[in-house]
């Protein structure tokens, strides 16, 4: 018919792209496990994230993993388009990116004034410092084992 083809993207298949993206900071989590995707959009082609923290380095560090991951697959026609509203929080952090933290020992964030320690899962603990090793967590002691530990700040 004269007709190119257009190549159908498949959605399914670019979601499980961007499930093996490991976030640059905490490489036990995944870009979804995170929260940050957003979903898929077909016209044009593109990936819809959120930025964690603004400002936060990881940010461009992400979109580059995205990138890279994307064009490996075959997506080049696939853009990224970061969507800031409304503003990513720590509650889109699933389950299993909840899951994975605490195994990492470090503790998910919680509404709560307390962290539960990921090494013994006491609640005698305290924050040491707002800022830890990256401005996305705070650095917390446990007061039963005496173990530092780090906490995704809530916002
Ligand atoms: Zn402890």
């Amino acid at each position: 018919m004269g007709v190119v083809a257009e190549k159908v993207l498949d959605e399914a298949a670019i979601m499980a792209v961007l499930e093996t993206v490991p976030d640059p900071e905490i490489p036990v989590l995944t870009i979804t496990d995170l929260g940050i995707v957003r979903g898929f959009e077909h016209d044009p082609p593109r990936v819809l994230i959120s930025p964690t923290y603004t400002g936060c380095p990881a940010t461009v560090a992400i979109e580059t993993s995205i990138r890279e991951a994307l064009d490996a697959a075959g997506f080049e026609e696939v853009h990224i388009q970061r969507v800031l509203f409304p503003p990513w929080t720590t509650e889109w952090i699933t389950e299993r990116g909840r899951a994975r933290l605490h195994a990492y020992g470090i503790a998910p964030p919680s509404s709560s004034a307390t962290a539960q320690c990921p090494l013994c899962g006491s609640e005698e603990t305290v924050e040491v410092s707002r800022f830890g090793s990256t401005p996305c967590k705070a650095q917390w002691r446990c007061t039963a084992c005496l173990e530092p530990f780090e906490r995704f700040k809530c916002h």
